[in-house]
């Protein structure tokens, strides 16, 4: 789809009110939303709206897809993308859910055997990216991440930052970056946090950051993005220049949002 057909749809969509129901999902299923302000939920809003007209839902093994799996679903996605230019998901068409956890074919490559920019996820697959392919994802998984910020983990923002990262065609933990300057922060901050993350995993450490984040630059990212939507507060005092590049390249100061992580230590 062209960009202005695309814009012209878009300002059509708007010209009716956000589902009451659909808020109703936000704030009982999604914690994030309720910590953000007035402004930024009217913007998250619009961009579920587009995310849910442009982009095809399927259920699979039998899951019939609801207004709560497509608003969870679109809402997440797009809270990456809150401070972002629009289109960040432009070749991104389908996104598959699956009841519960599966096994995907074998044929599909993994991005670190140098396989085409394809990312299974954790031995139990609760999700995955493909370049130019869609987003599957388990909803199970979805349903109780999204309840519980505090656990750190969150299998949507996880395979939405691999399609970030992917925009440039390459899987590499490094999504477009904004400047040349934050590019070489990126590169010497992210590079440090890695190998740290990579030495205190394999000498059994306690790591904030989930240690399967220590496999790839791209899990690394996938992981870091986790962190810094779900226990950012955390994030920000215990990785101080992680959570800065974070949220230099998202443009969002997650760790500021007021209660934003009252249930975790
Ligand atoms: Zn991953």
């Amino acid at each position: 789809m062209f960009d202005w057909w695309r814009k012209r749809s878009r300002k059509k969509l708007l010209q009716t009110s956000f589902p009451k129901s659909w808020r109703g999902i936000l704030v009982e299923r999604v914690a994030h939303y309720n910590y953000l302000n007035g402004e930024e939920q009217g913007h998250l809003e619009e961009l579920i709206r587009f995310f849910i007209a442009e982009k095809n839902f399927e259920g699979c093994s039998g899951l019939e897809i609801t207004d709560e799996i497509k608003v969870v679903i679109a809402a997440e996605a797009s809270l990456l993308v809150l401070g972002l230019p629009a289109f960040q998901y432009k070749r991104l068409q389908s996104v598959l859910v699956y009841p519960t956890t599966v096994v995907l074919p074998e044929t599909r490559q993994r991005v670190f055997s140098g396989g085409p920019s394809i990312v299974p996820d954790r031995q139990a697959i609760l999700g995955q990216a493909m370049l130019n392919g869609p987003v599957i994802l388990v909803w199970d998984a979805v349903a109780r991440d999204a309840r519980h910020p505090e656990r750190g983990h969150n299998v949507v923002y996880h395979e939405f930052a691999h399609i970030l990262d992917m925009r440039d065609g390459a899987a590499d933990g490094t999504p477009e970056l904004h400047s040349a300057k934050l590019f070489r922060e990126w590169v010497e901050i992210c590079t440090k946090e890695f190998f740290r993350l990579q030495e205190r995993t394999a000498e059994g450490k306690r790591t904030l950051l989930d240690s399967y984040g220590a496999v790839h630059e791209a899990e690394f990212f996938a992981v870091a993005t986790e962190l810094f939507f779900d226990r950012p507060r955390q994030m920000r005092k215990e990785r101080p220049e992680l959570y800065n590049v974070l949220a230099s390249y998202y443009m969002q100061d997650t760790a500021a949002r007021k209660d934003l992580h009252k249930n975790s230590s």
